[in-house]
């Protein structure tokens, strides 16, 4: 069966954490607006030269800019392609365009899972965030260090990176933007019966059985 899911979260609530996880368990394609974004920006096109100043101040970058990335990277899927949402949508319209983009492909939304983070958390987690520069998987100073020091424990690489905005103050906007317009969407979902409600603030391995529960019910 196809699945089409969103995890909504804060910044550092684990939703690339656990995307890459139902990535390696269930062959699901994380559809990273953030990580789309940066990827522009390191390569220079005209969509990352206008999203890198927006991205550095930690606001949102434009509705139409990010539906179009979402529904060109939907274009190269195939359509049993199960896929998880990772930051997108993030505004109300964001969430009526994909709506769109979904039926236009023949999909259907089957599962948003809200992730529940304290936001003194939120801050520690990101500021001790970072990720491997070659394969990209993601790191914590405390939460998850590399199994062998220096060494990311997917590829071997010893280049590990951090994000720019990821620095208390930048932090701070990101949650106003997540308070202001992306939790005011989760009414649309609730009233659609779609949406359960997960604790971020347990261990990586629990935050991923609440969430594998959800996928494949028991019985
Ligand atoms: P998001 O994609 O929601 O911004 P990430 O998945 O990048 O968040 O997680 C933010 C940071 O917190 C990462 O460094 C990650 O290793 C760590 N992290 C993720 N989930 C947990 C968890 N359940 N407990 C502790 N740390 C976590
Ligand atoms: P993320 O990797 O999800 O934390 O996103 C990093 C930054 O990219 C955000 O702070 C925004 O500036 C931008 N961004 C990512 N996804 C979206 C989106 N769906 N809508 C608007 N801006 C976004």
């Amino acid at each position: 069966m196809t699945l089409n899911i969103i995890l909504l979260g804060p910044p550092g609530a684990g939703k690339g954490t656990q995307a890459a996880r139902l990535e390696d368990e269930h062959g699901m394609v994380q559809l990273s607006t953030g990580d789309m974004l940066r990827a522009a920006v390191k390569a220079g096109t005209p969509i990352g030269v206008q999203a890198k100043a927006v991205m550095d101040a930690g606001e949102l970058v434009s509705d139409d800019i990010v539906s179009g990335l979402i529904g060109e990277r939907l274009d190269q899927l195939g359509a049993e392609t199960s896929v998880i949402f990772d930051g997108y949508p993030r505004t109300a319209a964001q969430a009526d365009a994909l709506d769109t983009i979904l039926s236009d492909r023949g999909r259907q939304l089957d599962h948003v899972i809200e992730l529940l983070v304290e936001e003194d958390a939120l801050v520690d987690r990101i500021t001790g965030r970072f990720s491997c520069g070659t394969c990209g998987a993601g790191y914590h100073d405390r939460y998850k260090l590399p199994k062998v020091a220096d060494t990311c424990d997917q590829c071997g690489g010893h280049d590990f990176k951090r994000r720019p905005d990821d620095n208390e103050e930048t932090v701070r906007t990101r949650m106003a933007e997540y308070r202001a317009k992306t939790a005011p969407i989760l009414p649309i979902y609730d009233a659609r019966g779609i949406v359960t409600r997960v604790d971020g603030m347990a261990p990586i391995d629990q935050v991923n059985d609440a969430i594998e529960a959800v996928l494949t019910p028991a019985g």
